[in-house]
């Protein structure tokens, strides 16, 4: 079972992130308390959760969220921020797969979930400082190669906003000589992700939905009518939506089969000068490395880097995250040995077997969306839309995630951390050696 993260959070209940510390005021909403009635109930106020209870109440549905901490407390709240489009897998491997069919069908929805993000942005004046533009980073020929082949296949999917930074070209972009190429998504991005998901609860309640905060889901009661317990309450609804993702433990069997949480740890480092920041990342774009164990990294609005990186299976945490982290760091930026790191912290993302989406439904109103599998702040997005949509009879997209098959990981949960760290050290080897 997924440690609760407790130990590690600030005083208002969040992991002592930089987002945390540079959040917007929120207000600390009260537990469950009784018995209430609604049409749809979610538990989980993350990306998923939040953006499920939004597109619902926008259709007139009465809302309540269930979160077990605070708004944004899991992983929505302490990523990269970096908006990725697409999935955590490419679209060669689910032609190959799953067929045609089911290709084309994520493919035409691949790119909608930053699409979302941007429409919510505007229509409810978010501030989350949103900036343009995602790279992804080879380092070595191979992986570049790869990016041309990714190139071509996304655009084979409409997408058109790809550039590809051969030889040199990409040091307009990156100040590291780590690289051998980049492929530029002029349509990705970056942003506060903790202000997003706090600004999508804010237009949530405006719209009348409601939100229960230090509420845990202890107990779900399948029926006609669904009934989620809580140590305070019960919520009674026509509808409920499993969006618990990492850190829903194993409270709901069915879901924690398929799936292991991971842990991924990110720095922050103390505000770098104009000149350092110019020279680092001179056009402010997020970046992501191509390895199969990943760096990924970014400025903060204040001109900190954040840098990411590691995984942990199981969701359990390296003993000092700076001592994890700040040696990629230096690999990547050698000029800032001398930098001081400000934050530290980590957070659990959801890994799938095949590294796709899991939506479903655990009972005929009961639904689920989850396991983005590290790339998750656009999926989650169109999770929401999808559930929306299934919720109000339209279950056609839906379903084309919900017909993926998902394999349950060799040994389930237990067993799967260390066959998975072995895969990880085979992983960790070939990207040493560039292979
Ligand atoms: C450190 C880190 C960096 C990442 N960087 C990126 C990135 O740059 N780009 C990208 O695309 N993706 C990134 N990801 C992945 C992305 O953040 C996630 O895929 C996404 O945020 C998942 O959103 P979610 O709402 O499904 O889950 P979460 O945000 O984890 O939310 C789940 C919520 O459910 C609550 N909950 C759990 N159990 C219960 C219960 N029983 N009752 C009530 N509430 C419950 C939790 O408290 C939590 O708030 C990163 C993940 C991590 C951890």
């Amino acid at each position: 079972m997924t440690q609760p993260d407790v130990a590690s959070t600030h005083r208002d209940g969040h992991a002592r992130s930089l987002y945390a510390a540079t959040m917007h005021a929120a207000p600390d909403r009260p537990a469950l308390v009784g018995h209430q009635h609604v049409d749809v109930c979610v538990v989980g106020a993350g990306f998923t959760g939040i953006s499920s209870a939004l597109h619902l109440a926008e259709q007139g549905f009465r809302v309540a969220v269930l979160e077990a901490q605070r708004v944004g407390f899991g992983a929505s709240g302490r990523n990269g921020g970096q908006i990725v489009n697409s999935y955590s897998r490419d679209m060669d491997m689910i032609e190959a797969r799953f067929g045609q069919a089911s290709a084309r069908a994520l493919g035409d929805m691949a790119f909608e979930g930053n699409r979302i993000i941007r429409e919510r942005i505007e229509q409810y004046a978010i501030q989350c400082d949103l900036k343009n533009g995602n790279l992804f980073a080879a380092c070595n020929d191979k992986q570049l190669a790869a990016l041309k082949h990714h190139k071509a296949l996304w655009e084979k999917y409409g997408h058109q906003e790809l550039e590809l930074l051969e030889g040199d070209a990409y040091r307009r972009e990156i100040g590291s000589a780590r690289y051998t190429g980049a492929l530029l998504d002029h349509s990705g991005g970056h942003l506060h992700p903790l202000n997003l998901v706090l600004g999508q609860a804010a237009a949530l309640e405006a719209l009348g939905g409601v939100i229960f905060e230090h509420s845990p889901m202890t107990r779900l009661e399948h029926g006609e009518r669904v009934k989620i317990h809580t140590a305070g309450g019960v919520i009674e609804a026509e509808r409920a939506v499993m969006a618990g993702n990492a850190y829903l433990g194993d409270i709901v069997p069915e879901l924690a089969d398929r799936s292991m949480p991971c842990g991924t740890q990110v720095i922050a480092t103390e505000v770098l000068d104009e000149a350092t920041a110019k020279r680092i990342l001179p056009t402010d774009r997020a970046v992501e490395d191509s390895n199969y164990l990943l760096d990924y990294y970014r400025l903060s609005s204040e001109r900190r880097l954040i840098y990411g990186g590691g995984v942990t299976y199981g969701g359990r945490d390296p003993a000092s995250i700076e001592g994890a982290i700040r040696p990629k760091l230096l690999k990547t930026f050698p000029e800032l040995e001398k930098v001081a790191i400000d934050y530290a912290w980590s957070g659990n993302f959801l890994l799938t077997l095949n590294r796709l989406p899991q939506f479903g439904r655990l009972n005929h109103n009961v639904y689920y969306a989850q396991g983005y599998s590290g790339h998750g702040v656009t999926a989650s997005h169109l999770a929401g839309r999808l559930v929306g949509e299934i919720i109000k009879g339209e279950s056609a997209r839906f379903d084309a995630f919900a017909d993926i098959r998902h394999l349950p990981f060799p040994g389930g949960r237990r067993f799967a951390v260390p066959f998975s760290a072995m895969g990880a050290w085979y992983y960790a080897l070939r990207d040493r050696l560039g292979v």
